[in-house]
């Protein structure tokens, strides 16, 4: 039950009890706390007191917890999750836990049903502005283990494509430990990142400095920092009939 996976769209089955229960989010702009450089990239860490996100393949509520990307080298890859084959420039993840089975991030990450992750595509195009909010201040968390606080409302929400169409499946976390807890919800349409922002995110560094023979310092950057698509075991990819 591993993830990311290829999303095949003629193999993906219609289940119209999708319909019945239209996904429902309400998020806190002002409960984006802080930016981390993780060394793989960067997080937004948020607090999830009055966030939810429930309906649509999800029986319980979740809160968001946090939220990060994965991007390429260029523009055609990047994305964990491809369509087909093909790989969208960067995908965007909102990690959200399960407070109604579950005491605790920490325990619902291991645990059945326990998190639920929202994967939205990004292909290049118009700067994104919401996104534009932590790519003008990722110079300040340039290393591994740097932080920042977030002073400026980010709405999770406004990443949201106009065509809230999804895929939907049980999968993992795409990071160490791997754990087989996800609902992923990945939408269909991507939204729009400029190539001047995929650049900002290529120029974080992933390691602290390390001085070599002439006396520089040198950086790793951040790149491919996607994991490679796994494979299905029989799992089915759902959505809703339109
Ligand atoms: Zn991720």
């Amino acid at each position: 039950m591993q993830s990311p996976v290829d999303i095949k769209t003629t193999l993906v089955c219609q289940d119209s009890q999708l319909m019945q229960r239209p996904l429902y989010w309400n998020y806190v702009p002002n409960n984006c706390k802080s930016l981390l450089n993780t060394g793989g990239g960067w997080k937004v860490t948020v607090e999830g007191q009055g966030s939810c996100l429930t309906g649509g393949p999800l029986a319980n509520s979740y809160q968001l917890l946090q939220f990060h990307s994965h991007w390429g080298r260029c523009p055609n890859s990047g994305s964990e999750h491809t369509v087909d084959g093909r790989a969208y420039a960067c995908e965007l993840h909102l990690v959200h836990w399960n407070v109604d089975l579950y005491n605790s991030p920490e325990e619902a990450t291991t645990s059945p049903q326990g998190l639920a992750v929202i994967g939205v595509f990004f292909e290049v195009g118009r700067k994104n502005r919401e996104l534009s909010k932590i790519t003008d201040i990722l110079h300040e968390i340039r290393n591994k283990g740097d932080e920042c606080p977030i002073t400026e409302a980010i709405n999770p929400a406004s990443f949201f494509p106009d065509d809230l169409e999804y895929w939907t499946y049980e999968g993992s976390l795409t990071t160490p430990p791997y754990s087989e807890s996800v609902t992923w919800i990945v939408f269909k349409k991507p939204i729009e990142i400029s190539e001047k922002q995929l650049e900002i995110l290529r120029f974080m560094n992933s390691s602290s400095a390390e001085i070599c023979d002439d006396g520089y310092p040198v950086f790793k950057k951040v790149e491919d920092n996607c994991r490679v698509v796994q494979p299905m075991n029989g799992r089915e990819i759902r959505e809703a009939p339109y």
